[in-house]
């Protein structure tokens, strides 16, 4: 098997679902004792999220460009960055090392094409919403998104900081969460489904059964494509 390196701590609350279900899908696949090949450098998101507010995207893409050569020095042969968020310096990260840096959006993107998904509701920070860095690249891969109103917006990127990267879950989050996506499922030019594009936010969906759009997690396929490499020759 392929040893693979993350890059988490985005909140570590999220990273936990990377752990679970790169070692659940790899013991899936070979069964008895296997767990993945795997090693996790952990940043402090405190530190991160301050660069994130104050617009020091150059010191976070230096640093976690930094702690992916630790990684790759280590001997992890590919790289995955577990978030969306910081998929803004993507290309910074990319150039300071030599294994493949997995990109979230690449392996949503594919997941959807498998489903013949060309349009979707993408709910994430407000970064990630109202920025090019990942709709541009979901645009090259043929999907396109609806966004949220600002309000919408708003509340969603408070809900991720306030509460989900903090570990706070709230059924009132959840069921405003529901009427959201239900919200957009009833639209004139309906999207295929709802993208999950931080990865954080399979925690407001309590009750799948509530969710009237099919779900894209960018966590779980992000995760999966991860554990592919691991799996591969
Ligand atoms: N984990 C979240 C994401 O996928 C947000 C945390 C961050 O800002 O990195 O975007």
């Amino acid at each position: 098997m392929r040893t693979i390196g993350i890059l988490g701590g985005m909140s570590w609350e999220s990273t936990v679902f990377y752990y679970q279900h790169i070692n659940q899908l790899v013991k899936n696949a070979r069964g008895g004792l296997t767990s993945a090949p795997m090693m996790i450098d952990s940043v402090d998101f405190a530190q991160m999220a301050q660069w994130q507010r104050e617009g020091h995207w150059g010191l976070a893409a230096q640093y976690l460009g930094e702690r992916a050569r630790v990684l790759q020095d280590a001997g992890c042969q590919a790289i995955g960055i577990a978030t969306n968020t910081m998929h803004k310096v993507y290309d910074e990260v990319a150039a300071m090392i030599d294994v493949p840096l997995v990109h979230i959006a690449d392996a949503v993107c594919n997941e959807a094409r498998a489903q013949h998904i060309t349009h979707v509701l993408f709910l994430g920070t407000e970064f990630s919403m109202s920025e090019a860095f990942l709709r541009e690249r979901y645009l090259t891969h043929g999907v396109r998104w609806t966004l949220p109103e600002q309000n919408e917006r708003a509340w969603i990127h408070e809900v991720i900081f306030q509460r989900l990267c903090q570990g706070i879950v709230i059924q009132t989050d959840q069921e405003t969460f529901a009427q959201l996506i239900h919200q957009y499922s009833q639209q004139a030019d309906t999207p295929q489904a709802v993208v999950l594009g931080c990865t954080e936010l399979a925690m407001l969906v309590g009750d799948a059964q509530m969710c009237t759009l099919p779900i894209l997690d960018s966590a779980y396929i992000h995760a999966r494509t991860l554990a592919d490499v691991v799996l591969s020759d």
